[in-house]
């Protein structure tokens, strides 16, 4: 394979084994003393795939993705990397980079010598250093900043020079552990839609990101598929619109979106509350769709929308946001304890599995 520009160095060719997971988890399970914290999980992921990792803080994500990179040893289980057993192998020689929160730069080196270290240990020679180094500062939007301090950068340009310092090794894998975590929504929102076009952009050579984080809108608006991890265990895996729409049990429910889950004739079910209709008790049902009586208990004013707690007469609570087209700040006081009627079309229901585990 070539070594001099960086695309034909990133190109990882799959040696007709294009059905091979490039990444496999098998029954792994990891504890520390009485802590469990992976507990049984099973995971494919496909090449050039953006798979996310989500779950609340000490759901082990950061552990699975440790023991995919090799710093952590599994008590039992498997991982594969590209079809071959890598559980023992060194982390160093895994084809795989990380990127993590504190995305700690050598303060006193320059931007390019910081992108370029890995290949300098690596003993790549300076010349062709120089063209993977501007290569991965134009990919990452950083062209001209290779003779920058990092103390000159913003949050958000340091980030991209982590990143760049990961994408330079042309890494099969790249595993990214809160990565935005430090910055403000702002700039996270922004470095989201940057990293999507990253992505994008190495693609078609084949880099696999796993992403891990807690924020369930970064993961519904990054990923191709993700996993919700809770207590060690994967509750389900599927593409966002599947997780949202179709929460498999009460945990991802809540833990993605607002928890709206009601009982009716002993079956668990929910339902999004951006398919609800809000409308005055009066007003006459539309046919076929499901209703439901009750009176507004809370009303929040969120500016784009307003978000209703309507408690059910046959028991239980919805929570319904309207988009204000027409609604101000001060309809939505005088809400509070009005008598509502609630309608959302029969497939916009979905039974849920109570007990949790997928
Ligand atoms: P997450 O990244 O989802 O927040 P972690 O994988 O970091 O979760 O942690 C999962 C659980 O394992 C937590 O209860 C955490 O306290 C525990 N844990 C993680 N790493 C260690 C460690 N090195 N020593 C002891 N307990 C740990
Ligand atoms: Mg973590």
């Amino acid at each position: 394979m070539a070594t001099q520009a960086l695309p034909e160095t990133l190109a990882h060719v799959p040696e007709g084994a294009a059905d091979t997971p490039d990444i496999r988890l098998v029954e792994l399970r990891k504890s520390y003393g009485d802590v469990v914290a992976v507990d049984g999980v099973d995971l494919e992921i496909a090449p050039g795939e953006f798979f996310t990792l989500l779950g609340p803080s000490g759901s082990g994500k950061t552990t699975t993705l440790r023991l995919i990179a090799g710093f952590e040893r599994p008590d039992s289980g498997r991982v594969e990397l590209h079809g071959r057993d890598v559980t023992r192998v060194a982390p160093y020689e895994r084809d795989v980079n990380t990127v993590f929160q504190d995305y700690a730069l050598f303060p006193h080196m320059t931007v390019g010598e910081n992108v370029g270290y890995g290949l300098r240990v690596k003993g790549v020679p300076r010349r062709e250093r120089r063209g993977r180094v501007d290569e991965v500062l134009r990919i990452v939007r950083l062209p001209g900043y290779a003779d920058r301090k990092p103390v000159q950068l913003s949050g958000g340009q340091r980030q991209r020079v982590a990143l760049a310092r990961a994408l330079v090794n042309s890494p099969r894998v790249l595993l990214l552990d809160e990565p935005l975590g430090a910055l403000d929504l702002k700039l996270r929102q922004e470095m989201q839609v940057e990293l999507k076009r990253i992505q994008r952009e190495v693609s078609d050579i084949g880099i696999t990101f796993v992403y891990v984080t807690h924020d369930q809108e970064e993961a519904l608006t990054m990923s191709d598929r993700l996993a919700v991890f809770n207590a060690g265990r994967i509750e389900q895996i599927g593409a966002p619109e599947e997780v949202y729409e179709r929460p498999a049990t009460e945990f991802v429910a809540g833990f993605i979106g607002v928890s709206n889950v009601i009982e009716r004739d002993g079956r668990r079910f929910t339902v999004r509350p951006e398919k609800i209709n809000i409308l005055d008790a009066g007003d006459d049902a539309t046919t076929g769709d499901t209703v439901e009586t009750g009176r507004v208990r809370n009303v929040v004013y969120v500016g784009m929308f307003t978000r209703y707690t309507v408690e059910l007469d046959t028991g239980g609570e919805l929570t319904v946001v309207k988009q204000n087209l027409e609604s101000s700040p001060r309809d939505t006081l005088e809400a509070t304890g009005k008598r509502v009627r609630l309608e959302w079309r029969p497939e916009h229901t979905y039974a849920i599995d109570p007990g949790g585990r997928a």
